[in-house]
């Protein structure tokens, strides 16, 4: 190509257009340009422009050198001349578009023929300057192209950073512990992530497109309709719902979730692809089954007991108030029951804690077994249970129930191979009659089961208003026992047993009085039974048993005849149970030397519900030693017979209300002849209790009894009394 040098000097000459910029001058450093240009000052004249502008060019003096040097560095803008010896622009052109793609390509030309222009055009020419050009339009088109080549530098950064961000965004989406989800206005799925196909089993096809109520729990299904619509009419609101879904695995429970969503609404310009506005639910489904598993083992462990997971206390008076409240809507009484098991302690004490709660274990299964649905039975104590009948009609309801507990009872339960046999005290408080609130049918409830306690045990009683006065009454008289105790408010009477041959004292049963500082002389009777209950019987009996060995060992010392006295003492069920028992009588009658021969030991057919083992074990102990055992109260028992062979017994004390019975002249009981016979062929001793009159005192002789206890003879009386007595018999016998 031929131009005038000082076309090309003038052109580009610096001076004419030093206030022009490049684009960017920062990018414009950076940027390498290649001149491929036959003419040399056509090139240098370039160089010299560029430069001024901080940038630098390579210069090629054809296409081949172009060529090489593309091979060899990274060009961005080639500035190129179509007519040039060997390897002409064209053939640049095309070598470029194949292998360098990234090069922008300005064709600089003085054959600007309109072919040539479309020929370079075609092949991906950025611009076309027709030589001479003048040097500012050279400069504008490298500022257009730099700052193009800047724009789509910053749109692949642009689209890499989103691409990037965006498979960052789907493995957090997808990776998330929880569930993500879409719904669309009908509420369909329109998304789930792979969170929710774990989880649930249905793959991401089978959720999209289908309504969201398909997954979910039917009894669920109102709650999440209801966040649903609620959401739908209130797009502002974030929704938060728990609900359960049904996994697709066969056999596996519902999961439970808390989900949190809010309304989005989209036009087409937002989310791409999509026609017209989008408007749909976006969510996220945490899997709170644990959670919620967790909280509700909180809930039943504080709402129910450990044991035998029944209601607790708590849940029971609950469940009180709400059945109170319905008992007013409807106008209907409810009952509640306090049930309490007769001598669990010695169960428990005997058997082991671990037998005990076996016990308890199945007791609240039997009496579960006798309740209806309605009714709440809860464990509130050791031994106690609370039954509400939450709708009864009259108090015959209760009494059928307690029949229907005490028929399931009556079969012994076994226990790690021992039979033990159950009964409870119940006491019932009826609403509205006995009291308004939980608290106070409970107290109630509980008033008429210690009252039952107090006299038979094993029964049943309706709260009544006078027992509140007892309730105090007993509560003074547990607390007057341990200040008796303490101020030595106790004695011992001596009520003598005779011989019915000789009509001579044989023996003394020791009876316990109580000096009530206030109420004077109390009766075994009033205190007796309480002091069982509250266990505080096991001192109150140790007492009576050092009292009277030292009254006994003084009066030896008097008068040696008393060493063939015969000295009954009473025992409580519970106190065979002590773990001292055995060893204490034995201590205590050497403490006070007094022979072993000489003292008998009263106990009840209470001692048969116990462990049976155990009580054989000591009472053998005892006898080998040479105490007597006496069966106390013998005949009014219910339990069978058998035991007479199996504890080591030596005496059968009929009980009083057989004898009460002869009246007049005449009068048989075929039970006392049978007991006096059995007891002859068992080779044990009788006495027969509570003869008051000479008829009574003539049948006992005649059916062969030898020994009597009763007012016939002689009340229950002070020792000093009884002392004199005996003495006289004594003195009478000497001189005799
Ligand atoms: P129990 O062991 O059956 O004692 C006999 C009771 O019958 C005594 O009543 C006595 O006064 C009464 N009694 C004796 N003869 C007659 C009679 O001819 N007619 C009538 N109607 N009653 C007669 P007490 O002393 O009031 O004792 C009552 C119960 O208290 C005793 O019955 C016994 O179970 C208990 N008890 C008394 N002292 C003690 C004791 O130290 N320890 C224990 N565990 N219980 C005792
Ligand atoms: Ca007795
Ligand atoms: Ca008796």
């Amino acid at each position: 190509m031929n131009y005038k040098n000082n076309d090309i000097e003038a052109f580009y000459s610096p001076n004419l257009y030093g206030n022009m910029k490049l684009a960017s001058e920062k990018e414009a450093d950076s940027i390498k340009i290649l001149v491929a240009d036959d003419h040399e000052l056509m090139r240098e004249s370039v160089q010299e422009l560029l430069s001024l502008y901080d940038m630098s060019c390579i210069l090629a003096c054809d296409g081949q050198e172009a060529l090489d040097i593309m091979a060899e560095q990274d060009i961005d803008i080639l500035l190129l001349d179509l007519i040039m010896p060997n390897v002409d622009g064209f053939q640049v052109m095309k070598e470029v578009n194949r292998n360098y793609p990234d090069i922008d390509i300005i064709v600089t030309s003085g054959e600007a023929t309109f072919k040539n222009a479309t020929l370079a055009m075609r092949h991906g020419v950025k611009d076309f300057l027709h030589k001479p050009y003048i040097p500012s339009e050279l400069i504008k088109v490298l500022n257009n192209l730099i700052e193009k080549r800047e724009l789509k530098h910053q749109l692949d950064a642009m689209s890499n950073y989103i691409q990037t961000s965006e498979k960052h965004y789907r493995f957090f989406v997808n990776n998330s512990p929880d569930i993500i989800y879409m719904l669309d206005q009908q509420g369909q799925f329109v998304f789930v992530n792979e969170r929710a196909s774990e989880l649930l089993g249905y793959t991401q096809k089978e959720f999209t497109g289908h309504h969201y109520s398909e997954f979910i729990h039917k009894e669920d299904l109102e709650k999440a309709k209801y966040a649903f619509n609620t959401l739908s009419g209130n797009p502002d609101t974030a929704q938060k719902v728990e609900f359960r879904m049904l996994p697709k695995y066969p056999g596996a429970d519902a999961l439970c979730f808390e989900s949190r969503s809010i309304i989005i609404n989209l036009d087409s310009s937002e989310l791409p692809g999509s026609e017209g506005s989008f408007y749909g639910i976006y969510g996220v489904a945490r899997d709170v089954t644990e959670q919620k598993r967790s909280e509700e083992m909180i809930y039943f462990q504080l709402y129910h007991d450990a044991l035998t997971e029944l209601p607790n206390r708590i849940l029971f008076k609950d469940r009180i108030n709400f059945a109170i409240s319905q008992a007013n809507r409807n106008n209907r009484k409810l009952a509640v029951m306090f049930l309490d098991m007769d001598r669990f302690k010695i169960v428990n004490d005997s058997l082991g804690h671990l037998a005990g709660d076996k016990l308890l274990q199945e007791i609240a299964r039997r009496l579960k077994q006798c309740t209806r649905d309605s009714d709440t039975l809860a464990r509130i104590g050791g031994d106690e249970f609370n039954l509400m009948l939450a709708d009864i009609s009259s108090r015959e309801d209760v009494l059928s129930l307690v029949e229907k507990i005490s028929t399931a009872l009556k079969q012994p339960f076994l226990i790690d191979g021992n039979e033990v046999y159950v009964t409870f005290s119940i006491g019932t408080a009826i609403y509205p009659e006995d009291g308004s609130t939980s608290e106070t049918l409970i107290k109630h409830a509980d008033m008429a089961m210690s009252n039952i306690k107090g006299k038979s045990k094993n029964g049943h009683e309706f709260f009544a208003d006078h027992m509140k006065d007892l309730f105090q009454h007993n509560l003074s008289i547990e607390n007057g026992i341990r200040k008796g105790l303490q101020e030595n408010q106790f004695e011992v009477y001596f009520q003598p047993q005779y011989n019915v041959k000789t009509e001579t004292i044989s023996g003394v049963e020791a009876l316990i009085r109580w000096n009530h500082p206030e109420k004077g002389l109390v009766s075994p009777s009033d205190f007796i039974p309480l002091a069982e209950e509250t266990g505080l019987i096991n001192t109150i009996g140790e007492w009576m048993i050092e009292a009277s060995c030292k009254i006994l060992h003084d009066w030896i010392a008097i008068n040696p005849a008393f060493g063939n006295l015969k000295l009954a003492v009473n025992i409580s069920a519970s106190q065979i149970e002590t773990d001292n028992f055995c060893l204490f009588i034995i201590e205590t009658l050497e403490k006070y030397k007094i022979s072993a021969k000489q003292l008998e030991l009263e106990i009840t057919e209470n001692v048969l519900v116990q462990d049976m083992e155990l009580v054989v074990s000591k009472l053998n102990r005892l006898t080998r030693h040479g105490i007597q055992i006496a069966v106390d109260d013998f005949g009014i028992g219910y339990s069978s017979l058998s035991y007479l062979q199996t504890l080591p017994l030596s005496n059968l004390k009929i009980d009083r209300s057989f004898i009460a019975t002869i009246q007049s002249r005449g009068d048989k009981n075929s039970i006392v002849s049978a007991i006096v016979a059995m007891a002859k062929e068992l080779g044990l001793h009788i006495v027969a209790e509570g003869v008051e009159t000479q008829v009574q005192m003539d049948y006992i002789k005649k059916i062969g009894c030898p020994t009597v206890q009763g007012f016939w003879y002689g009340h229950p009386m002070p020792v000093e009394e009884l002392k004199l007595i005996a003495l006289e018999q004594f003195h009478t016998a000497q001189t005799a």
